[in-house]
């Protein structure tokens, strides 16, 4: 008998998407109506190994026609970058350092942090890995089996934090062969997932992901990483819903950045915002000093009083912990 062919297997529409994002600055520009702005496009950045890339559901939350918008500015590689600013370094925050195995960083007792991937859906110019040396360090290289090993072998590790990259942007079916394989783990308590996808590609968050989420023996905090009120619309409220009928714990960590979020206003509406999609605020960080994103700090006495100014504003469960990463701490540095 011939066997019938097999079903064409459809990839999921969040891969689809993914893979339909604008990586090149000028097309960006001119979805917003902003061709003037080409002069000031990084060259380095444009060509180099942390080009343009960002999904065109986030796009289709700037505002049209405005050089300022805060999701633009966090995406658009700007001539800003190519500075060269004393202070600002490769590895910011010692991840070299902190190293244990391939693609697992342990800085903090208990947590054990997993550079699952070293993809993301957007690249943000602010961030802290960008000079990572990703390709040869991801925790999913070769079956996660050396990863799984150092966590099954280490006792006093009681949480797993997928990171990265964006974990997210593993298939569905990787991520469950490394639950799979981190179930058997007795002394492991809780799960944490940083991601930035379900707010710039909330399809990510389909039925495969949370039926994955269900089956987890574990606690699961997701947090999401949003900087603007504005990074919310239905399409984020409803995967974030899903999320936390899936029985996952929401917070929201954000960076504070010039241009994007420093304001009582900005912060206040991210707070409240977030709030409203069933996210509490956890950590607003102060920028890891990085190559390439001098522009966007805040100095610590203008950090300080911003937050300040929040805390006289809000409940205080709305209220973000402001903390800077120092290498060698043993855990987020609060700024008082
Ligand atoms: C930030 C971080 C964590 C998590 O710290 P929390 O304060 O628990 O959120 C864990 N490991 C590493 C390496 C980190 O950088
Ligand atoms: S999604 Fe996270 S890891 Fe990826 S570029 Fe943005 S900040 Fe960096």
């Amino acid at each position: 008998m011939i066997p019938a062919a097999p079903l064409q297997m459809q990839p999921p529409r969040w891969q689809q998407l993914w893979r339909e994002a604008v990586r090149d600055p000028c097309e960006l520009l001119s979805l917003l109506g902003l061709e003037a702005l080409a002069t000031r496009i990084s060259g380095t950045a444009a060509n180099g190994s942390f080009p343009l890339r960002v999904p065109r559901g986030f796009v289709a939350r700037m505002r049209h026609g405005d050089p300022n918008d805060p999701l633009l500015r966090q995406v658009l590689p700007l001539d800003d970058e190519d500075r060269i600013v004393p202070g600002f370094d490769l590895d910011a925050v010692g991840d070299a350092a902190a190293r244990t195995g391939h693609g697992v960083i342990q800085k903090y007792r208990g947590r054990a942090l997993l550079i699952a991937t070293g993809s993301c859906a957007v690249h943000c110019r602010y961030c802290f890995r960008r000079h990572f040396p990703y390709s040869e360090e991801t925790a999913a290289a070769g079956g996660w089996g050396e990863t799984v090993a150092l966590i099954a072998a280490d006792a006093s590790i009681d949480e797993v934090i997928l990171s990265g990259g964006d974990p997210l942007s593993l298939a569905t079916s990787k991520l469950a062969e490394l639950t799979a394989a981190l179930a058997a783990i007795p002394h492991l308590q809780r799960l944490r997932i940083h991601t930035r996808l379900p707010v710039v590609l909330p399809e990510r968050v389909d039925d495969g992901l949370i039926a994955w989420l269900r089956t987890l023996p574990w606690p699961v905090t997701v947090v999401i990483h949003a900087n603007h009120a504005n990074e919310f619309d239905d399409d984020v409220d409803a995967a974030l819903a899903r999320l936390r009928a899936a029985g996952t714990t929401l917070l929201n960590q954000a960076v504070l950045l010039r241009g994007v979020n420093d304001s009582v206003d900005a912060l206040v509406a991210l707070s409240e915002r977030g709030f409203a999609a069933g996210a509490l605020p956890y950590y607003l960080h102060q920028l890891d000093r990085v190559v390439g994103a001098a522009h966007f700090e805040v100095s610590d006495d203008d950090a300080r009083v911003l937050h300040t100014a929040l805390a006289a504003r809000l409940s205080g469960y709305l209220v973000p912990r402001l903390v800077r990463e120092v290498a060698g701490d043993p855990g987020k540095r609060p700024l008082l």
